[in-house]
């Protein structure tokens, strides 16, 4: 099966969404899916508000929170949430991409590490699981960054 027909852009893709939901396809909408797509690694919902507003595009952080929610629905941005912290959202990753990465989260400063490991990435893409079709994946690895290790380490040899 040939099919000459481009994949459709994350803006094709959102505006299908919206019509197939009957949600309305507002400018404000749109300008949010821009930045997003726009956005490098992972982003709250704070810093989209300010990235909008350096642009001089005032949307209400209401506005921001409900259309990424929207995104995520659609399958454009993935919804993270590291920890007990707020939610952070990335760009989704496009399928069997090289995009496809893992997080290394520390327990102590929340810190996260992004990292790429296509063998892994294998590995898992070539998983199957009953009565289940995957979308997409990103591992958490929890542990102690090494800024935290050296800290720790520190503390214990002050107390000696
Ligand atoms: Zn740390
Ligand atoms: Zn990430």
């Amino acid at each position: 099966m040939t099919s000459t027909k481009a994949p459709l852009s994350p803006k094709e893709i959102f505006a299908d969404y919206l019509c197939r939901n009957k949600k309305r396809r507002t400018a404000e909408r749109y300008a949010i899916l821009d930045r997003a797509m726009r956005a490098v690694g992972h982003f709250s919902v704070e810093a989209l508000c300010d990235t909008l507003r350096d642009e001089d595009y005032h949307v209400s952080t209401t506005t921001v929170y409900s259309t990424l929610e929207l995104l995520v629905d659609c399958g454009l941005v993935i919804r993270h949430r590291f920890n007990d912290r707020r939610s952070l959202y990335e760009k989704a990753p496009v399928s069997q991409g090289a995009q496809c990465h893992h997080h290394l989260i520390c327990t102590v400063c929340g810190k996260i590490k992004e990292m790429r490991d296509p063998e892994l990435t294998q590995l898992i893409e070539a998983k199957r699981f009953p009565a289940f079709t995957p979308a997409y994946f990103a591992l958490n690895i929890y542990g102690t960054c090494s800024a935290c290790t050296r800290r720790k380490r520190r503390k214990k040899l002050s107390q000696k």
